[in-house]
């Protein structure tokens, strides 16, 4: 009995499960291009242009292997608009009741595809395997612990894959090499940039496509220099283990102005479409690594990204969806400020971020933390707002990979699930981890006032602000009794300062 096997945006590689299955000569794979998801938030530009590109070369790759594949295209005449719809337009058509998916990394997308299950339609679900941990592995991991930590989950997944292991003991005998991934780079010139890539013919179409269709949507859309092949992703991964991994460790939290990329893989759009696997990222960093070619610092530090990070966030989407999206531990409920969509602040870390985050469609990890997410943790932005912020700007940003990251790592808005304790700080942090502070309208060392460094008070208030649900945290007990000795009048002044900036915002 035939099926049709669909395959989503996001599980653009041969390997993945339900292909794995396929009976070429009886079954049909289904691609398909819909409105509803390309419209359920305004997407960036350059997303657009990537996942689409992708999509219509691994229709391509998939024809030239021999899979029968039915490819819908967005401004197809019969498409419906809507996945549901289209999976069912093209079973009837063809008679087919089976429907095989590996197992989508979206709860909304898994939502809408299993309505289908009401309407005579089989769906045989798969799981997804490129992940380490599969989602029932993890919630048996997480047991009744109350509260989650990823460095015990990381060596739990170091030990069972035997990454980065001699025996039972992690080489160099340390799990964790963080400390030495904080040097700021002050003054010294990146030596390797990124590997970039010309748009071919596909692109070009995908990308008038959206020059047209989307054009009120935020970010630009050229230079266009992503990788939307296999192949070509492959290329970036070796340009990145070649030239740039052995500076990665080092430098990881480092920012500085005009350097949108430091050393970071820019990896996470391959690896979160399927162009790249996991498993072959890490197996490569860990042999650069065994051959000499890269110290222990860099190769830990990107491996415990994705094996640890990435894994412990996909974990705990899955297990803690759909309530996950509702939570907001401090009640925050303002507005995102305009300027997010265009970077016109005279806070010079947020425009550097955003303008960049507009013209490329990323920001690497600690910009998207420190700088993005540290200003809206300490004026108080509802987490909704910021979720559909985060969705919307990355062109890596999938919502099992940007919610966990924000509600849990940025906002604290699930009281402490995911982190130990907000990633909150003043302006000292940002002015030791980059240059941007020399070039800011606002003066890094005034604590208050019109001129002083926002971060400065806004840190203050915030402790302040929270202190029934946050001085009982073991790991803010300094910064507590600290603000505990802080004079009435320095702590009125605080609490001006942030009060009237966050009106102005
Ligand atoms: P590198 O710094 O080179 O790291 C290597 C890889 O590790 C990445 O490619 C990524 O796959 C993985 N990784 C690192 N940190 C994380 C993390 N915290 N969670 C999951 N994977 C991680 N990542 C996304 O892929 N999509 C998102 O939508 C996304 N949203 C984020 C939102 C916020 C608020 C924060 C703080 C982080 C978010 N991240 C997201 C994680 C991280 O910032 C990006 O994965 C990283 O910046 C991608 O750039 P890179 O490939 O150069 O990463
Ligand atoms: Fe950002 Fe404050 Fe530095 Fe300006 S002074 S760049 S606002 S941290």
């Amino acid at each position: 009995m035939s099926s049709l096997i669909l395959i989503l945006g996001d599980q653009l590689n041969k390997s993945i499960s339900s292909l794995k299955q396929a009976n070429k000569a009886e079954d049909i794979v289904l691609m398909c291009e819909v409105r509803a998801e390309a419209k359920y938030v305004k997407h960036h530009k350059k997303k657009l242009v990537f996942v689409l590109s992708a999509m219509r070369h691994f229709h391509q790759e998939l024809k030239f292997s021999g899979y029968n594949v039915t490819y819908v295209k967005l401004n197809d005449k019969s498409n419906s608009g809507s996945l549901e719809s289209e999976i069912q337009r093209i079973a009837n058509d063809n008679n087919i009741n089976n429907i095989t998916v590996t197992h989508p990394g979206e709860y909304r997308v898994y939502k809408n595809i299993n309505t289908l299950s009401s309407k005579n339609l089989n769906i045989n679900w798969l799981e997804d395997d490129r992940y380490f941990c599969s989602r029932d592995e993890f919630r048996k991991w997480v047991d009744k612990k109350t509260q989650l930590r990823m460095e015990n989950f990381y060596r739990y997944m170091r030990q069972k894959y035997n990454i980065l292991m001699d025996g039972n003991e992690p080489v160099g005998n340390k799990w964790n090499y963080d400390k030495e991934n904080r040097k700021p780079l002050k003054n010294e010139i990146i030596s390797s940039r990124p590997k970039i890539f010309k748009p071919d013919a596909i692109t070009n179409e995908v990308i008038e496509l959206i020059e047209s269709e989307f054009n009120e949507n935020f970010g630009d859309i050229l230079p266009f220099e992503l990788a939307v092949t296999r192949k070509q992703a492959l290329a970036a991964l070796n340009h990145f283990i070649k030239e740039r991994l052995v500076q990665f460790g080092d430098y990881q939290d480092a920012m500085l102005e005009k350097e949108p990329y430091m050393y970071h893989s820019l990896l996470s759009f391959y690896l979160n479409i399927g162009l790249l696997l996991p498993a072959e990222v890490i197996s490569k960093a860990e042999k650069t690594y065994q051959n000499g070619h890269a110290p222990i610092n860099a190769v830990e530090g990107f491996i415990r990204q994705i094996l640890g990070w990435r894994e412990f966030i996909h974990g705990i989407y899955w297990h803690k969806m759909p309530n996950y999206s509702t939570k907001n531990f401090f009640n925050a409920e303002n507005d995102l400020p305009d300027f997010f969509w265009d970077g016109d602040t005279k806070l010079n870390c947020l425009s550097q971020c955003i303008q960049e985050t507009k013209k490329n469609a990323y920001a690497h990890h600690i910009q998207r933390l420190m700088i993005l997410g540290n200003f809206c943790l300490l004026t108080g932005i509802e987490p909704k707002k910021v979720c559909e912020w985060y969705l919307i700007v990355y062109a890596d940003a999938f919502e099992w990979v940007e919610l966990p990251n924000v509600m849990g790592m940025i906002l604290f808005a699930d009281g402490g699930y995911l982190a130990s304790k907000p990633y909150a700080s003043g302006g000292a942090y940002i002015n030791k981890m980059s240059n941007y502070c020399k070039s800011c309208h606002f003066k890094i060392k005034e604590k208050t006032g019109e001129q002083a460094c926002p971060f400065n008070y806004l840190y203050w208030n915030f402790l302040h602000q929270h202190q029934d649900k946050l001085s009982n945290n073991q790991r803010l007990s300094m910064m507590y009794s600290t603000l505990k000795k802080m004079d009435s009048e320095k702590l009125t002044l605080i609490r001006s300062s942030a009060e009237n900036f966050i009106k102005s915002i």
